[in-house]
């Protein structure tokens, strides 16, 4: 009998949802696209072409990988974020839909006519800067992770977007090894830190807790840490005017708020996200803004 891309796909799903797997048919599709660089219509026009060994096999060994728990984005090592291509592995958070609403909200507040700078604290996968620097030919970004494995990703999928002359990475403790050269030059300091309380990480779903990096996850005790740290050291670098952008978890606005206030953030203000919850936080140094934000009407002002 020959085996073509129907039986096969039926096959997989049939394994994924032996082990009820939810989206079996759906991941068991983006696979096997993966594995023959088809997209999904190319697929179905092609549903009754034979499938040889070599490919059968990596698809099966693909498919129990699955099956075991790995996430998806593991296997085909790719995600896309924003409409972009992005490259991922096991050192990089996989980039979430909510972050793509980060970023969404960081267009809307930035110019089209100056340039700015932009710096994401703990960029993993890039998808920030990168996205960013796609979507606004006027900015620059700074990208920092502690993981140099992470930034070799980051660098990667700067060049893949083609982006890459218009991003610095750097490998950093948060500030610590941010130079002097930075201090009031930055327009926009974003990040998407890891908030998730320590004691919180061992109930997450499995393909999140025994796969993606903790370091990307556990924001210690209160799953504030990072916040605290930003909050006190982001105004040196940051321009008077300049905007700080966080995501964060569900229940965290009222602190990450009082954090802002306690370090003389203005204007501060947050989103929910599609699913109602609240997801963003974000505010402005005090100060007397630069030109760069002053093309903005409703946002003019000085303090
Ligand atoms: N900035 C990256 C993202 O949003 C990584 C975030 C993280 O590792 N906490 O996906």
């Amino acid at each position: 009998m020959t085996r073509t891309i129907n039986h096969v796909l039926q096959e997989g799903t049939n394994l994924l949802k032996a082990e009820s797997k939810e989206n079996a048919q759906l991941d068991a599709r983006l696979l096997l696209s993966n594995i023959l660089n088809y997209n999904r219509v190319e697929l179905i026009i092609n549903k009754d072409k034979e499938i040889d060994k070599i490919v059968y096999d990596e698809y099966m060994s693909a498919i129990k990988s699955r099956v075991k728990g790995v996430p998806l984005q593991h296997i085909t090592c790719e995600q896309e974020f924003m409409g972009l291509p992005f490259k991922v592995n096991a050192y990089t958070l996989i980039p979430r839909r909510e972050t793509e609403e980060l970023v969404e909200l960081a267009l809307s507040l930035l110019d089209k006519d100056h340039n700015q700078l932009i710096m994401d604290i703990g960029t993993g996968s890039g998808c920030i800067p990168i996205s960013l620097a796609s979507y606004n030919e006027k900015v620059n970004c700074i990208g920092i992770d502690l993981s140099q494995e992470a930034l070799k990703v980051a660098k990667l999928n700067g060049q893949i977007n083609a982006v890459a002359d218009r991003i610095t990475w750097i490998i950093s403790n948060l500030f610590n090894s941010i130079g002097e050269e930075y201090v009031e030059t930055v327009d926009m300091l974003i990040s998407n830190p890891p908030y998730i309380k320590t004691e919180d990480i061992n109930s997450l779903m499995t393909e999140v807790r025994d796969f993606e990096p903790h370091m990307a996850l556990d924001g210690g005790k209160d799953g504030l840490d990072f916040y605290r740290v930003i909050c006190r050291n982001s105004k040196k670098y940051l321009k008077c005017g300049g905007f700080i952008i966080f995501e964060i978890g569900y229940d965290q606005k009222n602190a990450v708020i009082s954090l802002l206030e306690k370090n003389d953030f203005i204007d501060i203000q947050y989103k929910k996200d599609l699913s109602g919850k609240d997801r963003i936080v974000y505010a402005r140094k005090k100060g007397t803004q630069q030109s760069i934000i002053s093309s903005r009407g409703e946002l003019d002002y000085v303090k």
